[in-house]
């Protein structure tokens, strides 16, 4: 029999009523056998989430300070779980442990990580399936990067046999038995991996959003949700800003061949977004837009260069290179014309160096003119399908065009999984809005 992978985030074991929708979720499916928990998350918008409440009580406990009245605001969020679900289950010799523990040594991934290990404790107990400690499977070397093979051979050792499990997010134990966490929302790797170590059919990650969506909805009214996407277009969209996913969740299944579904815990009947290699792994086809995300991110600066024939001096583009790496930076695109170069970067990461920067590329090129314009953003309209599509970049801009929004600058990578454009950050909204009528709108009609 195959076997389903889920992992339920914070917001998705937040209280007693969401542990009933995780249960119910669990039991409407024989397949769901394996389950990575978060620690609970927040309840309202201006809640605490546990692990900031453990952080904070390793960094009273660091500092010497008395921390048992945080720890029992903790104590209180299980204990509340707990009884509404009317279970008989006692957290107190857990607790003391972790008091003892922080109070001689306040490691910060050690009390982060007991979360989770509590949240699995309870759910657990409350689905009646097996516990496993994370520390028990996934394993990281001494300087902290996770051991994939390692954790994948003991994580399959360990659940082999066991007809069901819990095994808390977010943590594991260094090679030599130290706690260690992954960085923040790290629950989403746990899960990928027990995915990878279970040879699941599919890791589905249930949240409280119903999926990806086509573009963010702070700009665009109620945008579609991506049905599909490949793990490609999702990293590009990710590196533009979109995140659901933590990064490092998709390398175990990918390699594996294994889909993620995004799902959202308060929406169960919501078919969610389909993460795949690429569209013949899934037979669930989306509905064929064109493209598949836009995304747009402020905060870019453009170095303009200009000088008469730089095209015929050899080593041009290298010492303008050499310059910004000699400073440490790293450019995002450097479109050119014949006696012109302008490279666009992080307007963040310029500015400490700004005029040193600029100093040295006078020095170096001697350029006829050179400036640096700030204020602009960059709009990524993601799609695998317009590798077949004709006409898309025109589409593209025809929809600034409409609009009166200027392009300062377009690059379509070789993949043309991408098309890239750069406008002055006030038109980045509606920049967005148009190219969203223009693909997703129109096609509809
Ligand atoms: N609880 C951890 C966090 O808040 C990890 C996770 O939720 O995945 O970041």
């Amino acid at each position: 029999m195959s076997y389903k992978v889920v992992k339920f985030g914070g917001s998705s074991l937040a209280d007693a009523n969401q542990f009933r929708k995780v249960a119910a979720i669990i039991k409407s499916d024989d397949k769901r056998r394996f389950v990575v928990p978060s620690a609970p998350g927040k309840r309202f918008s201006d809640d605490i989430k546990v692990t900031d409440m453990l952080y904070k009580c390793c960094e009273l406990a660091g500092s010497g300070v008395d921390f048992s009245d945080d720890l029992q605001l903790i104590k209180n969020r299980y204990n509340g779980i707990i009884s509404e679900l009317g279970m008989d289950m006692s957290l107190d010799e857990e607790f003391d442990t972790i008091e003892r523990e922080l109070k001689a040594r306040p490691a910060k991934d050690y009390a982060a990580s007991r979360g989770e290990f509590l949240n699995g404790k309870v759910l657990a107990r409350f689905l009646g399936f097996n516990f496993v400690d994370a520390a028990d499977v996934i394993v990281f070397n001494t300087k902290g990067s996770l051991l994939l093979e390692e954790t994948v051979k003991a994580a399959r050792e360990r659940l082999k046999g066991l007809e069901n499990a819990v095994i808390p997010g977010f943590y594991g134990r260094t090679t030599e038995g130290v706690i260690k966490t992954f960085s923040r929302g790290g629950s989403d790797v746990t899960g990928s991996i027990i995915a990878n170590a279970v040879r699941a059919e599919i890791y589905e990650n249930w949240t409280d959003v119903s999926g990806f969506l086509v573009a963010d909805p702070r700009i665009v009214d109620k945008p579609d949700v991506i049905e599909t996407i490949t793990y490609r277009e999702l990293r590009e969209l990710a590196y533009m800003g979109a995140s659901v996913l933590h990064e490092d969740a998709i390398f175990p299944v990918r390699s594996a061949g294994i889909p993620i579904n995004i799902r959202n815990t308060n929406a169960p009947e919501d078919a969610g977004t389909m993460i795949v290699s690429n569209d013949h792994d899934f037979s669930r086809e989306s509905l064929g837009h064109t493209i598949t995300g836009i995304a747009g991110k402020k905060g870019f600066s453009s170095i303009n260069i200009e000088k008469a024939m730089m095209n015929n001096e050899h080593g041009f583009g290298m010492k303008v290179l050499k310059v910004l790496y000699d400073n440490g930076l790293s450019f995002e695109h450097m479109p050119s014309g014949i006696d012109t170069m302008s490279i666009t970067l992080e307007t963040a990461r310029l500015e400490p160096v700004r005029d040193k920067v600029i100093a040295e590329l006078r020095r170096e090129v001697e350029p006829d003119h050179i400036d640096v314009e700030d204020g602009l953003a960059i709009l990524a309209v993601v799609g695998r399908r317009m590798k077949n599509t004709r006409g898309t970049v025109a589409r593209v801009f025809a929809a600034m065009a409409h609009a009166r929004i200027n392009v300062k600058l377009i690059d379509q990578g070789s993949s043309e999984l991408n098309v890239i454009i750069g406008v002055s950050e006030n038109d980045l909204p509606e920049a967005i809005r148009r190219i969203y009528d223009m693909f997703i709108n129109s096609e509809k009609q």
